[in-house]
């Protein structure tokens, strides 16, 4: 991409009701737009961020048989009202919107209706299981308060996954397949040494839930952690019931703070019942089908990595997920003539900052977006036929041969 034909321009100031570091960054460095109090657009670079992060997911979920749909986000109130979730005294997040010809539609903050009626057309026997559906999809929700920028927002991108079976013990089976899935993409996200699997309240057919939890300051839950961090759980089931099943003492736990960027839960018949999801066993009985769900924070994980790895002068973007790679900056009319030659071809891996600007300003502003590797040519590096390479994370600068670039 091109600086001198993009529309972002990077601003001095963030709006002054953002206090989350993440935010202000993401604001000022041209990744988002607030258009109002929880509610933000994506520009080109953020974009790219919320294509890689789904990249990864994806990658990861296909791995573990899922099959990727896109459900609509107008709801039947009907659908609702079988699991007692459209009563705003039951669930008080809805938005709902009045039809011109009459009646009510609802915006979904979830899925799981949809998808447990839409399934009864397509399973039929427990040949057609197991089952394993997902989606990236936008979710509404009428926070009381947003917050930290697009860390809580009421309109956000969520990756939620749902799986059918006709055993507990194949649900169970598969749940471990989705923590091994998880494991992995909250690596791959450069999110893994601080992201704990954390026991959470579970409902009326399990014990426990279990969230994805990233322990950063910002964060709006507390958690409790063990020495080794082997056992984590939320506050909300700190009690003597749990430490005991988990064997662990209270002296023995920590507080701290954590953001939820994810979480899985054993749903059973929580859905697949009220809304008759049921198939026909091997023993040509009918039976109502099992269920999981899985949910992944899409846009708040960018907020949580944002947050987690910025520093005093802007963003600083693991390689996985970053927009591009490099943040090529000419300096001078032999530097310009060098890097249109090295972007040529590499267009996709190459921020081009070839706007005639001093080089501190480009330097501020590829400090500012985070890219990992700011690489500057310029009179002195072309004497070495040369790039100077940057590391945005260390700050180590290197000479680099120009053939030798875009090989690494
Ligand atoms: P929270 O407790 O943070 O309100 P939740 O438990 O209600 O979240 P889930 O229904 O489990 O959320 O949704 C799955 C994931 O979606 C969460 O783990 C979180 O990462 C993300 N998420 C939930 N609410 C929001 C929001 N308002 N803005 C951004 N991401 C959200
Ligand atoms: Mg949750």
């Amino acid at each position: 991409m091109r600086l001198s034909k993009s529309f972002i321009k990077t601003l001095r100031d963030a709006p002054k009701d953002e206090t989350a570091k993440s935010a202000g960054y993401l604001i000022r460095a041209g990744y988002i737009y607030k258009e109002m109090a929880g509610v933000y657009d994506y520009l080109p670079l953020g974009l790219k961020v919320i294509e890689n992060i789904k990249s990864i997911v994806r990658d990861e979920l296909n791995k573990i048989g899922g099959q990727e749909v896109l459900m609509s986000a107008l709801q039947n109130p009907e659908l609702w009202q079988k699991t007692d979730r459209w009563d705003d005294q039951k669930v008080d997040i809805w938005f709902k919107t009045a039809l011109s010809a009459g009646g009510e539609l609802g915006l979904a903050p979830t899925h799981e209706e949809p998808m447990t009626n839409m399934l009864k057309t397509y399973i039929k026997s427990y040949k057609d299981l197991p089952l394993a559906v997902y989606q990236f999809q936008t979710k509404f929700r009428n926070e009381l308060r947003a917050k930290s920028g697009i860390m809580r927002t009421r309109e956000f991108i969520m990756k939620d996954l749902y799986s059918f079976h006709t055993t507990e013990a194949d649900l169970d089976r598969y749940y471990k397949e989705v923590e091994g899935a998880y494991a992995r993409i909250y690596d791959r996200l450069g999110l893994g040494t601080d992201t704990h699997e954390t026991f959470a309240s579970g409902g009326v057919f399990s014990k426990y839930s279990h969230e994805y939890q990233t322990f950063i300051p910002v964060g709006e839950d507390t958690v409790y952690y063990n020495s080794d961090k082997s056992i984590v759980l939320n506050e909300e089931v700190l009690n003597d019931e749990v430490l005991s099943d988990l064997g662990v003492k209270r002296e023995e736990l920590q507080e701290t703070r954590a953001a939820e960027v994810g979480n899985i839960f054993k749903l059973k018949f929580k859905y697949s019942e009220p809304l008759g999801l049921k198939i026909s066993n091997e023993n040509n009985e009918m039976q109502t089908v099992y269920m999981g769900c899985y949910g992944i924070g899409i846009s708040r994980v960018m907020g949580v990595i944002a947050e987690k790895f910025c520093d005093d002068k802007g963003l600083v973007w693991p390689e996985s997920i970053a927009p591009f790679k490099y943040y090529l900056a000419p300096i001078g009319e032999a530097g310009l003539a060098a890097a249109e030659k090295l972007y040529t071809g590499h267009e996709d891996e190459i921020l081009f900052d070839d706007r005639n600007l001093r080089p501190g300003e480009k330097f501020a502003d590829a400090e500012l977006m985070g890219i990992p590797y700011r690489l500057v040519i310029s009179d002195k590096t072309l004497a070495e036929d040369s790039a100077e390479i940057t590391d945005r994370k260390t700050g180590e600068t290197k000479l680099v041969k120009l053939s030798d670039i875009l090989t690494r």
